[in-house]
């Protein structure tokens, strides 16, 4: 029999099934709600109440009253409290991980893994609020001073994706708070139970009413629709897909709203006939198959170099051959489930397409029948540049396998992409290494090396990935205004 999920954790008040505003929890408009599925058993683990527009509205109002006081306080204090919140964040992280996993589907130490990285943001902007310096001009007068502060820029509106149900939400909500921000977040339908736990822990670290808000609901284009037009959100800070983030744009051009955009990804890795295939493999398991290729920065495109080729996808085959798709409840799960029954679907459709045009099926290649929602880790060969999985984002445990033979023609390929989020290169020559990290059109570049993300370095991308970076000392520039005063008459 299954364990219920709140029987699996030692607090269980940190499984909240209501919405969080203005520091109280509400139950949904006439009380309706929507079920959050464990993707391994597609069972209904909770029912979240579902709040529409004018809930957001509420919550925008008592977000831009509480951060009048806010923004007004000192950083230390600022800082102080996000501390408090990151050590309740670290100290429950074994039922943080349990209520990630149940709804997300990765295994337990990939959410351990992501609950770290979580708490690592708000740390880190605890430390980075207090150091929004300003400058002093020099001016071609005088009698004048020029002065530049930097201000919280308003009310953010966050909207965060379901593959990190965790991080993406402390990464946006860590760097506005420690300015002086307040936040609504509108966390994904599929996983709202780790952004409530968040809230549950920010009430306990004593972070005022009012600053923290997450809206609940499975009517993302109503409450969207309220955080883009709503003229007291300053800012809307998204992740998640291209096409989502451009209606996004397009809605808060009517407010001219600033806006930072986490977009979807077409990550090429190329690796040439001199690497390191001891290096390369794991590189590439990782940044294809973590969260069973459901990242934004998975590895969309393998470019082999023809001299390496065979011998790689070999190899690479034994590696996926050990893999271990289960449940999150299994201690001997080594890759978890996709989110829903139309993500199978989805890549099982783009894996056939794929077939028709042309490619090899050298492992995997057909969607579990099983209970669960399912894929196997999959290699395609036999690939080139004309067909549509070279297009598209795959977001799915299927590595697809291309080769080359020059470092022009390898080059042209990684660029050959509307999208520019992360690349990676894998060689032993180091002047190939800069060259090709130079002309490469991604905001983030690997060189021997797939895990890339950290708080302290700055993540995004470029083209159609989006706009704007997040963590590192400049993840706060987002949140900030620039003022210029100009102080006049000093030689009276
Ligand atoms: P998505 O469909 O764009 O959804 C992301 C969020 O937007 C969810 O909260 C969703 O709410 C909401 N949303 C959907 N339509 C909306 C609308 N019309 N107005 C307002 N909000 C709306 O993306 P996803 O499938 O969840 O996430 C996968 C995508 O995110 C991939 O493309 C991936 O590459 C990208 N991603 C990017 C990064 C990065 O840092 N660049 C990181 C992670 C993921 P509902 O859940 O209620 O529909």
């Amino acid at each position: 029999m299954t364990v219920q999920l709140i029987d699996q954790l030692s607090d269980r008040t940190l499984l909240k099934q209501q919405a969080y505003v203005n520091g109280q929890w509400l139950d949904g408009n006439a009380n309706t709600t929507f079920a959050v599925i464990d993707p391994a058993t597609e069972q209904v683990i909770a029912n979240v109440a579902n709040l529409g527009a004018a809930e957001t509205r509420a919550a925008i109002e008592s977000a831009d009253l509480a951060m009048r006081d806010w923004r007004q306080q000192a950083p230390k204090t600022r800082s102080d409290l996000l501390e408090r919140w990151c050590q309740l964040i670290v100290d429950n992280t074994a039922d943080l991980a349990i209520i990630m996993s149940a709804e997300q589907g990765k295994t337990l130490a990939e959410s351990k893994g992501e609950i770290a990285y979580s708490a690592s943001f708000i740390k880190w902007f605890a430390e980075e609020g207090k150091r929004v310096y300003g400058d002093v001009i020099p001016t071609a007068q005088t009698d004048r001073r020029g002065i530049v502060i930097k201000q919280a820029i308003g009310v953010v509106g966050a909207i965060t994706p379901w593959n990190f149900p965790s991080a993406m939400i402390t990464r946006k909500v860590g760097p506005a708070l420690a300015v002086g921000c307040a936040v609504v977040l509108k966390p994904a339908a599929e996983t709202p139970l780790s952004a409530l736990a968040l809230a549950e822990l920010a009430d306990r670290a004593g972070i005022p009413a009012g600053l923290f808000n997450v809206i609940t609901g499975d009517d993302a284009v109503a409450i969207g629709g309220e955080l883009t037009s709503h003229t007291l959100v300053k800012k809307i800070t998204f992740t998640g897909s291209t096409p989502v983030g451009k209606i996004l744009m397009a809605q808060c051009a009517q407010t001219v709203k600033r806006t930072s955009m986490e977009l979807g990804g077409n990550a090429p890795i190329v690796i040439f006939d001199d690497a390191d295939l001891d290096l390369v493999i794991p590189g590439v398991i990782n940044a294809k198959f973590r969260n069973s290729g459901q990242t934004c920065i998975s590895a969309n495109r393998l470019i082999v170099q023809e001299g390496i080729y065979a011998e790689f996808v070999k190899r690479l085959n034994i590696a996926v051959s050990e893999f271990n798709f289960g449940a999150y409840s299994q201690s001997d799960s080594t890759h978890g489930p996709l989110i829903t029954a139309k993500a199978t679907a989805n890549i099982d459709a783009k894996v056939r397409q794929a077939i028709a045009d042309g490619a090899t099926v050298v492992c995997g290649g057909k969607a579990s029948v099983a209970a669960g929602y399912y894929y196997p880790a999959t290699i395609l060969t036999h690939l080139n540049d004309t067909m549509a999985i070279f297009k598209e984002e795959i977001f799915g445990p299927v590595a697809a396998v291309y080769s080359f033979s020059t470092e022009q023609q390898a080059l042209d390929m990684a660029n050959d992409t509307v999208f520019g989020l992360a690349a990676y290169v894998y060689t032993e020559n180091m002047r190939r290494s800069w060259k090709f990290a130079e002309a490469l059109e991604y905001g983030m570049v690997g060189i021997n090396e797939t895990a890339i993300s950290a708080e302290i370095v700055p993540f995004g991308g470029v083209k159609e990935s989006g706009q704007g970076r997040e963590g590192s000392k400049y993840g706060l520039d987002d949140y900030l205004e620039i003022k210029y005063i100009c102080m006049g008459a000093m030689d009276k």
